[in-house]
Formats: C-alpha cells, sequence, structure tokens
C-alpha cells in the first residue's frame, strides 16, 4: 500500500482535481484506491459526488477519535464507497482540528496510527490543504511520497523552495521513509511561451523527479469535478482524461522500475 500526499502550499495548482482524477485513472488501471479529503473546504467530498454538509462522520471524527479516546468511531464508520475509489470525506468542521489539537501530544502521527490498520488498497492518496499545518504534518508523516502539481505560470516557483525545507524538515526529525514521489505540471497551455519557459526551469529544477506528462489546461477537466465526476466518466475522450491516463501510467511505471 503505497500513501501519497498531494501538497502544493499554494492554492489553485490542481491538487484536489489530479487526487480525484489521478484515483480514477488508478482505478481504471486495475488499482484499488482510497482517497482521503484532508482539506477543510471539501471539495474533494463533492468531486467525489458527495453532500459535504451532509455527512454523518468525517474524517474529522476519525482524528479525533484517535487523539482524545472519547468515541469508538474507526475507519469503517467513515469510508464511503464509490464507483472508482473509496474516499474518506471532510466538511468545514475540520478546519477546528488545528486549535482542537493544540495541546495533544504525538498530534502530528494521528492519521499514521489510523493508517496502520487500513488494509487493501493498493494506493492511498491524501489531497492536502493549502497551508503547512498540523493537518499538513499528519498527511505527511503518514505518507511515503510527496507528489507536487505545479501550475505553470509566472509564479511557478515561488513558494517551492519554501515547500521542500518543509518536506526536508519532515524528514529529518519525523518520517525518514518520506521522498518526493514527483512534481508534475498542471493547467498546462502548450501554445504559451510562458509554459514552456516554466517546464524548463521544473526540469532543471526537479529532474528525473519531473513526470513527463503534461496535464493541459481543458475545461472538461473543472466541469467534471463540478458534476462529481471524474474526468474519465465525465469525457473520456477529451484531453483532461488522456493527459489524467498519462500521468497514471507513468505512476505504476515508476512503481514497478
Ligand atoms: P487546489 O486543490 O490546488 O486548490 P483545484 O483542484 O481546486 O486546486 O483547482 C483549481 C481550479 O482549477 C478549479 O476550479 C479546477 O476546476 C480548475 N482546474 C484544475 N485543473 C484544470 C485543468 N486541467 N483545466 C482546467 N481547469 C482546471
Ligand atoms: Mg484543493
Amino acid at each position: 500500500m503505497k500513501i501519497i500526499s498531494i501538497l502544493n502550499q499554494k492554492g489553485g495548482v490542481a491538487k484536489t482535481t489530479s487526487t480525484q482524477n489521478i484515483a480514477a485513472g488508478l482505478h481504471g488501471l486495475g488499482k484499488k484506491v482510497l482517497a482521503i479529503d484532508f482539506d477543510p473546504q471539501g471539495n474533494l467530498t463533492s468531486g467525489f459526488g458527495l453532500d459535504k454538509r451532509n455527512l454523518d462522520y468525517t474524517v474529522y471524527d476519525l482524528l479525533k477519535a484517535k487523539s482524545f479516546g472519547t468515541s469508538k468511531l474507526n475507519f469503517g464508520d467513515i469510508v464511503v464507497e464509490t464507483s472508482f475509489a473509496d474516499i474518506l470525506p471532510t466538511n468545514i468542521k475540520m478546519s477546528k482540528v488545528n486549535l482542537e489539537l493544540g495541546g495533544v501530544p504525538g498530534k502530528e502521527s494521528l492519521l499514521k496510527e489510523i493508517l496502520k490498520d487500513v488494509y487493501g488498497y493498493d494506493y492511498v492518496l491524501i489531497d492536502c490543504p493549502p497551508s503547512l499545518d498540523t493537518l499538513t504534518f499528519n498527511a505527511l508523516m503518514a505518507s511515503h511520497e510527496v507528489y507536487i502539481p505545479v501550475q505553470t505560470e509566472f509564479y511557478a516557483l515561488e513558494g517551492i523552495v519554501e515547500l521542500m525545507d518543509t518536506i526536508d524538515i519532515v524528514t529529518h526529525r519525523m518520517n525518514d521513509d518520506l521522498r518526493i514521489g514527483g512534481i508534475f505540471a498542471t493547467m498546462v497551455d502548450s501554445r504559451s511561451k510562458l509554459h514552456v519557459e516554466v517546464i524548463g526551469q521544473l526540469k532543471e529544477f526537479f529532474g528525473e523527479n519531473m513526470f513527463k506528462t503534461l496535464i493541459r489546461r481543458n475545461i472538461k477537466v473543472a466541469e467534471a469535478s463540478s458534476h462529481g465526476l471524474s474526468i474519465f466518466d465525465y469525457a473520456p475522450r477529451s484531453n483532461g482524461a488522456k493527459d489524467y491516463k498519462g500521468l497514471c501510467v507513468e505512476i505504476i511505471e515508476r512503481e514497478e522500475s
């Protein structure tokens, strides 16, 4: 079971969209996938077609059960099955976590402890919030790898150094199994010179860690999430479906090599 955090502290770089479509793409290639919505905005939960305002329990309740031991809730009570992957959903309630866990010893390892008892998945994908906080540390503590989506725009590399420093700190102090699994470019407009330049810089900075597949800007990708569908169900012949499938093939190839 490989656990991967999809992380970039910048908002709007396609973390959530990519988590959903990589989950669906890996499913299409025969893998069993669990997705974890770890951003209190709950966009991944909506993307999976669930009503985030109407959930009995969320991953937040699971974290609380683990930290305070006040309830007997476990993974099986929270996980929701969908046509392409299982999901631990969330909603805005989870934004209280940083405050509530403030003084709890070991607060960064709760997700890791939860996932210790989870079996049967090939991949676990964690959609991280756009911040470097307790939730993100929980994700990184639990993960084997980090995938970093980068939007190919003028300020793309801004914040990357800070992100690398954070990952280094986590690696040295908390989880020395953690490594960078790959970087991929999102919302690429191949007609623009700027994108070519930014992708060149990314390749220079990340070398082999850069995935070859580029995720192009494609309106169908945005539409799919808004309908609670993956790109493969919404528009299987779109560029978005082609790109995410290509990325998933590369992910599996990296795994096998
Ligand atoms: P993040 O989770 O990093 O904040 P999102 O996945 O929510 O980013 O994506 C930000 C916005 O960009 C959303 O409105 C999403 O629908 C849109 N988007 C993501 N990927 C693409 C793409 N390949 N083409 C067009 N729009 C995209
Ligand atoms: Mg998001």
